[in-house]
C-alpha cells in the first residue's frame, strides 16, 4: 500500500485518523490535495503492511481507493501526483507555460566578470543566473571555485539584476553557507547518487536542481529525486545534461528522449543543459532548440564574456551576443509547441 485516495469531501479528522494509523506502523505520509481528491502518499517501507491491514485502511471513512505503486519511486511518480509540479522562485516559475532560461558562467571567477555576464544575460531575457563557487573538477590541481567569496558575488549580482541564483553544492558541510546566498541548490551529475547529500538538501526549503548522473538510467535518476523528496522537499527540478556513450564527437550524448520519457513518468519539471550535453559552443544552440521542441520546462546554458580565457568550460560557453541571438531564435520554437520563452 503506497497511496490512499480519499474523496474530496473527506473530513480533516478522517485524514488525521489515517495519518495516526500510519504513524503507529512507523510510516510517514505526505498529502496532496487536488480538486477531485485528496491523495495520501505513504512514505517508508510499505512492504511490511499486510493484506488485512491494507483492507482496514480501505474501509476507513473518506477512503475511496488504496493502491500500491509498482514503480520503485513514489513521490516522484505521476501515479502519486498527476498534475505537473510548478516551482516558484522569487517570482520566477519553473514548470509553467513560460520556459525559464538559467544562464551564466560555469564558475564564478571574479566580481567584474560575473556582473558583466549577469547584466548581459538579463538583457537577453534570462530568468536565473547560474555559476559555480564549489566546482567538481576532474583534476585536483584545476581551479576549484572561489567558495564563499563566489557565493557573495552571486548574491550581489542577483540583487542588482533581480535574477535568482542557481549554484552547486558538493558537500553537505557547505549547505548552511550556500543556503545564505542561493535560491536554487544544484546537485551536479557527479553527485546524483551522493545519497547523504540528497537527504540533506531534502530537508531544505529551497528547490533542488538535480542533474542526471553521467551514467545514470532514468530510473536511478528518479530514485535520486525520491531521496530528496522523501525528506519533505518536493521542489525537485530534473536536469538532463548528457550521458556517457561510445560517441566522442561530443562531450556527452544529450539524451533528449529523456524529456518525453520523464514527462510520462513524473510530475517534476524537466530542464535541459545543452552546454554540458555537447561540450562545444557551436552545438549548443541547435540542441537548446531541440530541447524546447521536445518539451523541456527550462534550459540551463553556460555564458562567458571571454570563453577563451575561462577557468572552466570555455569551449562550451556562449558569448553574450550568441546567447542573445539564441534567445530570439528560441521564441518561435517555443510558440510552435504551445510555450513561451
Ligand atoms: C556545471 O553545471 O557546471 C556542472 C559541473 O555540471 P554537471 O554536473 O552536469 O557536469
Ligand atoms: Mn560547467
Amino acid at each position: 500500500m503506497d497511496i490512499i485516495v480519499l474523496n474530496r469531501n473527506a473530513a480533516e479528522k478522517d485524514i488525521r485518523h489515517i495519518l495516526k494509523k500510519l504513524e503507529g506502523k512507523g510510516l510517514k505520509a505526505t498529502i496532496s490535495r487536488g480538486t477531485e481528491r485528496v491523495v495520501v502518499g505513504v512514505i517508508g517501507d510499505t512492504s511490511k503492511i499486510t493484506e488485512e491491514e491494507e483492507n482496514a485502511f480501505r474501509v476507513m471513512r473518506g477512503v475511496e481507493e488504496v493502491m500500491r505503486i509498482l514503480k520503485p519511486y513514489k513521490l516522484a511518480s505521476r501515479d502519486f501526483k498527476d498534475k505537473g509540479t510548478i516551482i516558484k522562485v522569487k517570482g520566477k516559475i519553473i514548470g509553467g507555460k513560460k520556459i525559464p532560461v538559467i544562464a551564466g558562467p560555469c564558475a564564478v571567477e571574479s566580481w567584474a566578470m560575473l556582473i558583466s555576464i549577469a547584466e548581459k544575460i538579463k538583457a537577453a531575457g534570462a530568468s536565473f543566473i547560474r555559476g559555480g563557487a564549489y566546482k567538481p573538477r576532474t583534476s585536483p590541481y584545476a581551479f576549484q571555485g572561489l567558495g564563499e567569496e563566489g557565493l557573495q558575488y552571486l548574491a550581489a549580482a542577483s540583487k542588482k539584476t533581480g535574477l535568482p541564483v542557481v549554484t552547486e553544492i558538493m558537500d553537505p558541510r557547505d549547505l548552511e553557507t550556500i543556503l545564505k546566498y542561493t535560491d536554487v541548490i544544484q546537485i551536479g551529475a557527479r553527485n546524483m547518487q551522493n545519497f547523504r547529500l540528497l537527504l540533506e538538501v531534502g530537508k531544505c526549503k529551497k528547490p533542488v536542481l538535480l542533474k542526471r548522473g553521467l551514467s545514470a538510467t532514468i530510473k536511478e535518476w528518479l530514485m535520486a529525486a525520491e531521496y530528496v523528496m522523501s525528506k519533505g522537499n518536493h521542489d525537485v527540478i530534473l536536469c538532463e545534461r548528457g550521458i556517457r556513450t561510445f560517441e566522442t564527437a561530443t562531450r556527452n550524448t544529450l539524451d533528449l528522449s529523456a524529456v518525453p520519457v520523464l514527462k510520462q513518468k513524473t510530475h517534476l519539471p524537466v530542464i535541459v543543459d545543452p552546454s554540458h550535453g555537447v561540450g562545444k559552443w557551436d552545438l549548443v544552440a541547435p540542441m537548446a532548440k531541440a530541447a524546447v521542441a521536445a518539451g523541456a520546462d527550462g534550459l540551463i546554458i553556460e555564458v562567458h564574456t571571454n570563453p577563451a580565457e575561462a577557468m572552466s568550460d570555455g569551449e562550451q560557453s556562449l558569448k553574450p551576443d550568441a546567447f542573445k541571438k539564441l534567445m530570439a531564435e528560441l521564441k518561435p520554437v517555443a510558440k510552435a509547441v504551445g510555450r513561451e520563452i
